[in-house]
């Protein structure tokens, strides 16, 4: 029997397209291609980023006939939950999704109700926040990751794929479900923060990131209508993507993952350093805060005898502050540690010597809490599978 087009087998890697992955005007050519008027566009739009309805039987803006087929041109199923795991009683939310090739990916919601010291919280920097809480979402933009940091869980495996816009959107929009529906601890809620910190390097899959932010902080119901500033995009320290992100005309906060201060030890634990040293992050970083005017953030896992010495402390001050004040924070993880892996944490009194050092040269330095760690959620223990 000849092969039929629903016999072929699924294409592996590209995700099927979605409206997630198109702005508004290309979305209305899809549905005109269709033979339909364009203004289903928006109404499918609104339905998927304003009402989060993900089931075509609740379109009764749309004639039924033609759900289907708008449906399958932009709506596809793209993310299937596998399960979610629940930890720090119920405010963390750890959600395993299986893409259209079966491909793993993993997110993390983190629910922080207002405290008086909440500068730790992951998105910290967002004026974006409703009410008295915050919530983040911290997605995957690759399945896997090419950059090989040994420290990192989700370095340990290689990069599978990129993620399509859609596949990052899809993380937030059903983590905005959840919430919407009461299924997480403390109400119904929104997200108010989305942090590029899960699986993968969000600079070495530009486009599809860019796409996603867009459609993150796009107006509602163009747009999930996040704010900019809300957004977080942590990098290894790609230069030139780090350049091409501050032409974007977007207020999202930069985080670089530095982790050492000098390239001997930076181009071990971070192996792209062996390209890009560590003065150039920096300058990139810096040239990132003076064309948007957004904070740049350091981000430094504290790994116990390998970076975590008092002199890096002070090596890292003074190449922050060599390069002007009020541009950067300094936000130390303690490492956690992976599966089979020889290093752990810094101890509390060198994690303190190394925040005091820190700050006497005038940095604003906030450690990192440790959200989702019995559920291995928490920073760079993202390592989807299904046992
Ligand atoms: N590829 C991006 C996003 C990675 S995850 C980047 O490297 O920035 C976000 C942060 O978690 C990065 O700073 C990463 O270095 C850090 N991280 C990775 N593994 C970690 C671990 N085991 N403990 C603490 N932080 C870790």
């Amino acid at each position: 029997m000849p092969l039929t087009l629903s016999d072929a087998p699924k294409r592996q890697g590209k995700a099927p397209q979605h409206l997630a992955d198109l702005d508004r005007r290309e979305r209305r050519d899809v549905v005109a291609a269709l033979g339909e008027p364009p203004y289903r566009a928006d109404q499918l739009s609104r339905h998927y980023f304003a009402r989060l309805v993900d089931d075509p039987a609740a379109w009764t803006d749309i004639p039924q006939q033609v759900r289907g087929v708008l449906s399958a041109a932009l709506l596809p199923t793209l993310a299937t939950p596998v399960r979610h795991i629940d930890a720090d009683a119920g405010a963390t939310r750890k959600s395993l999704w299986r893409l259209h090739d079966a491909t793993l990916v993993e997110s993390v919601l983190m629910r922080y109700r207002r405290v008086a010291s909440h500068s730790a919280e992951l998105g910290g920097e967002s004026d974006e926040t409703r009410g008295s809480e915050r919530v983040t979402v911290c997605v995957s933009s690759q399945a896997g990751c090419g950059m090989a940091c040994p420290f990192c869980a989700t370095g340990q495996a290689g990069l599978t794929r990129n993620l399509s816009a859609a596949e990052i959107v899809e993380q937030v929009v059903a983590s905005a479900r959840m919430l919407r529906r009461g299924e997480v601890v403390g109400g119904p809620g929104r997200v108010s923060n989305v942090v590029f910190m899960g699986m993968g390097e969000p600079l070495a899959n530009y486009r599809a990131v860019i796409g996603a932010v867009r459609r993150l902080t796009e107006a509602s119901p163009h747009g999930l209508g996040m704010s900019q500033r809300g957004v977080t995009v942590s990098t290894v320290g790609l230069v030139p993507a780090i350049e091409r992100l501050a032409d974007e005309g977007l207020a999202v906060t930069l985080a670089l993952s530095l982790h050492a201060p000098d390239d001997g030890l930076r181009d071990e634990l971070v192996p792209v350093n062996t390209r890009w040293k560590v003065a150039e992050a920096l300058d990139a970083a810096r040239a990132y805060f003076d064309r948007t005017g957004r904070r740049v953030s350091i981000e430094y896992a504290l790994i116990k005898d390998i970076n975590d010495q008092a002199w890096r402390a002070d090596l890292l001050g003074k190449l922050l502050t060599d390069r002007g004040r009020g541009w950067v924070h300094v936000n130390p993880i303690p490492l956690n540690p992976t599966p089979g892996s020889k290093w752990t944490a810094s101890t509390r009194v060198v994690e303190r010597t190394f925040v005091e050092t820190l700050s006497a040269h005038g940095l604003p330095v906030t450690v990192r809490d440790t959200r989702g760690r019995e559920i291995d959620g928490a920073c760079g223990q993202l390592a989807a599978s299904e046992a």
